[in-house]
């Protein structure tokens, strides 16, 4: 006998479908959600991230800045309130990992921080301040194809730390001493085009190998690499490059110590678990001295342990050992220096402008909304701002612990009449406010209770069994449907 469906019967069987489907890809979300303590390959590395991006909309972007050697996308999941670009006074942050592709805990911490931000934000106080007022960029694998060719439990040798086109992605920048040794390579071009496009204020690139803090300079000229003896090569702002340093090192609970005992180094030790690049080693083409040297950006780069590829049941520690430092060194670019805008006599934001410390040479330039930061350690300060066709400006500032110091400037052109200098920079400031948590009070102020029952209202977070219930109601409905059709 034929047996016809009816229109009806047609409607509710794609009715149950259409469930079935929409509650499967919810219910796969879960199973990928929260991240889990193992060592993801890149096809579940972006399945990670794409499920947080899904699952957190409003405070997330997972976006590419390019290709590796072989075609494997280099994915970045931005995590802030307000994703997508950048908005005036609020700073710019990044982690990048697994630039060496056998050298994977960064890769799975960057992961898990992820996660750890966007299903606290709207319960945690901290964390909800932080996405409201940072616009945090994590890459957590800059050398994907590298990790394709690494092994578990590799501690030590060198097998997967190149890219597929068997460069080291950390000797590849152009540098000032060395130039351009190797050609540059696709994975290098990307991160340039991105640091240079994006205002970064401060960076971490994170490592394995050893446990220490390593920061600039990386390299040092030809004649002092060839007296033979270490030279520890300081940068303009080595106080600072310190400072934040021992923000990490000191928040983890044995980098500090200062003696990590690897096998190969037993005997290596360095003073609060920190050291110069150069007085290390030097390296040439490295990523964090290409930062300072052309960009605004401050980066360090951090050895998280002894082992490159330990074996999976080990991440965890790893989480709980670096979680609290991770945190710290992103609320950093809220806590030091100083940061503000710099406008002109009709308060429109000048570009471009340099922002000089007396007696240290590295210069700041504000990004196109005006805006800039300029890491400091406490202290007092001459401050001067410096555009062409622009009467310069000066100010003397004291620097806090623990709070970024704002100052703004006002710079008059060299040939126009003065009549309008009281005029206040009302456009600029209407941008601050639209970013209310962007400003010292807010950031360091307490949440109101109506703020909170917002932040809460709005985030997605479930529990594991309340996540459950939608996908156990559309299976019974479905049953009942299909049940229907006889
Ligand atoms: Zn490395």
């Amino acid at each position: 006998m034929e047996y016809r469906l009816t229109k009806t019967k047609w409607r509710t069987l794609w009715l149950a479908i259409a469930l079935l489907l929409l509650f499967g890809v919810h219910q796969s979300r879960c199973d990928i959600l929260p991240v889990k303590a193992i060592h993801h390959n890149n096809t579940a590395l972006h399945q990670v991230l794409e499920a947080l991006a899904a699952t957190y909309p409003n405070i997330t972007r997972l976006y590419s800045i390019g290709k590796s050697y072989q075609g494997k996308g280099l994915w970045v999941l931005e995590i802030t309130r307000n994703p997508g670009m950048h908005t005036p006074g609020k700073p710019e942050f990044k982690y990048v990992a697994n630039m060496h592709g056998n050298e994977v805990v960064g890769r799975e911490m960057l992961l898990l921080l992820a996660d750890y931000l966007c299903s606290n934000y709207g319960r945690d106080e901290r964390v909800t301040k932080l996405v409201d007022t940072t616009r945090i960029h994590l890459l957590p694998s800059m050398n994907p194809d590298g990790w394709e060719s690494s092994k578990e439990s590799d501690c030590s040798s060198v097998r997967g730390r190149f890219n597929a086109n068997g460069v080291d992605l950390n000797r590849n920048f152009p540098d000032p001493y060395d130039g351009q040794k190797n050609e540059l390579q696709p994975e290098t071009q990307a991160v340039m085009n991105w640091i240079h496009q994006e205002p970064f204020v401060l960076s971490a690139n994170l490592h394995g190998g050893t446990l220490v803090v390593n920061y600039p300079f990386d390299n040092l000229p030809r004649e002092l690499k060839r007296s033979g003896t270490r030279v520890y090569y300081s940068s303009p702002d080595d106080d600072i490059f310190v400072s934040i340093s021992k923000v990490y090192s000191l928040a983890h609970p044995t980098m500090h110590k200062g003696h990590p005992q690897c096998p190969i180094q037993r005997r290596e030790r360095f003073t609060d678990g920190i050291t110069n690049g150069a007085a290390w080693y030097p390296i040439s083409g490295g990523m964090q001295d290409y930062n300072y040297y052309k960009t605004n950006c401050f980066e360090i780069t951090l050895e998280l342990g002894c082992c490159k590829y330990p074996p999976a049941l080990y991440i965890m520690r790893y989480w709980y050992a670096n979680r609290e430092a991770l945190l710290k060194f992103i609320e950093l670019v809220h806590k030091s220096g100083i940061r503000g805008f710099v406008v002109d006599e009709k308060g429109l934001p000048l570009e471009g402008a340099r922002i000089i410390i007396e007696n240290r040479a590295k210069k700041i330039k504000t990004s196109k909304d005006g805006d800039f930061w300029r890491l400091l350690v406490p202290g007092n300060y001459t401050v001067r701002v410096a555009k062409r066709r622009f009467k310069n400006s000066k100010k003397t500032v004291t620097v806090d612990p623990d709070v970024s110091t704002v100052v703004n400037f006002t710079l008059f052109r060299k040939n126009s009449n003065n009549f309008n200098r009281r005029r206040p920079a009302t456009k600029i400031n209407g941008a601050v406010e639209l970013e209310k948590p962007a400003s010292n009070v807010s950031f360091h102020s307490i949440v109101t209770n109506r703020d909170k029952l917002r932040l809460a209202a709005k985030s997605p977070k479930k529990s594991a069994s309340v996540a459950r219930i939608p996908s156990i109601v559309a299976s019974f409905i479905c049953l009942v449907l299909v049940a229907s059709l006889k």
